[in-house]
């Protein structure tokens, strides 16, 4: 293997299943096949895990209220979620990276980065390895997933969405830089809805835009993510795949379109937080023992509150209650609240660790 100085060009793929709890309940009954459906709870305080190809027609989507993803498409079939099944199946998949590649970084259940710069087949061409990838997860499962191919992950992860559903694109570095220029920056991973919002406010609508602001700017303004962001507005990504990543902390936050001074709203606005690292938590099979609420004011001081339970929490509602409380305990308000958020820390991982230990076993024959 040729050793330049400045290293290889890498070879990441970005594999994702497509609508991935709900394709396994329709995979596993027959009934539910060509009807939008959503994964998730139907009750009052429900949320939409995941929805069907035909659900999503209708707008519905994850992390909507189920009231609303209901109200949007009115024969929404609601069915309860099923862990078990869903990690046994992404353990499957897990298995059949396995075959290519040691470096496999888990996202979720159901998405993965490889790094297949070296891998164990030989395989010069990774859009090669992605359809043999794909195509041994659809007969292993029964399943689709996509894929995206390209020197670094952030470019990866952005070609798994381009031929989605059970489709696959490559991003060249020779394609790259210019790709990244045409697309709106809330398209790109690591910018959420309140980064999009405040870029926008500087003016900062595409990949392009980005590309035209400086490095100390970006750093002035976006803290730590400001160098990431001056990378990808130019296709650059030096983050490696990092295998068997283990989760220190889960966190959620939300900044408000006004600043809100009134207690019963703020915990209102705790409601989906909670639910949001609720989803993380049951998704990869861990619980959590602290909660930790955060408050930024509008004049961007903050608190910070803590409270570690000897139990994990056991669901979305024991998360709230614990929030709420701790939210309660600054109010009133030093000043109107602009953002909250909530992290969960003191992790336990007991399933997530047997994945681990059962991955390493297959790699080490
Ligand atoms: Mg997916």
């Amino acid at each position: 293997m040729n050793q330049m100085s400045t290293g290889p060009v890498r070879k990441i793929i970005h594999v994702d299943m497509d609508a991935f709890y709900a394709s396994v309940e329709q995979r596993d009954n027959p009934e539910l096949r060509g009807k939008p459906l959503a994964v998730g709870g139907s009750a009052a305080r429900g949320v939409v895990a995941a929805a069907s190809y035909e659900a999503r027609a209708f707008g519905v989507h994850s992390a909507m209220p189920s009231v609303t993803a209901k109200r949007k498409c009115p024969d929404l079939i609601f069915v309860p979620p099923r862990f078990d099944v869903y990690r046994a199946v992404s353990q499957q998949i897990r298995e059949i990276f396995a075959e290519y590649t040691p470096l496999i970084e888990p996202l979720s259940l159901d998405e993965a980065y490889l790094d297949v710069t070296q891998n164990l087949k030989g395989m010069e061409v990774a859009t090669e390895i992605a359809l043999e990838i794909r195509t041994k997860i659809k007969q292993v499962t029964g399943l689709n997933a996509s894929a995206g191919i390209s020197y670094n992950k952030f470019l990866a992860k952005m070609a798994s969405d381009l031929n989605k559903p059970n489709g696959q694109a490559v991003i060249t570095p020779k394609n790259g830089p210019a790709f990244v220029e045409t697309l709106p920056v809330k398209k790109f991973h690591g910018v959420g809805p309140a980064t999009a919002e405040r870029m926008r406010k500087y003016g900062i609508e595409t990949g392009l835009d980005l590309k035209s602001k400086p490095l100390a700017f970006l750093q002035e303004h976006f803290g730590k993510a400001g160098s990431y962001f001056y990378g990808i507005a130019r296709g650059i990504d030096e983050r490696q795949v990092k295998a068997n990543r283990i989760r220190k902390s889960i966190g959620a936050e939300d900044t408000f379109v006004e600043d809100i001074d009134d207690l019963q709203l703020a915990t209102a606005e705790l409601r989906p937080l909670a639910e949001k690292v609720w989803r993380y938590c049951e998704t990869g099979g861990m619980g959590a023992r602290t909660v930790t609420v955060k408050i930024k004011y509008s004049d961007f001081t903050q608190a910070t509150r803590s409270r570690t339970s000897p139990f994990p929490a056991a669901d979305a509602s024991g998360i709230l209650d614990v929030a709420s409380a701790l939210l309660a305990t600054v109010h009133p308000f030093a000043r109107p609240v602009r953002l909250l958020g909530i992290t969960l820390s003191s992790l336990t991982n007991e399933e997530g660790d047997d994945d681990l230990s059962r991955t390493q076993l297959d790699l080490g024959l």
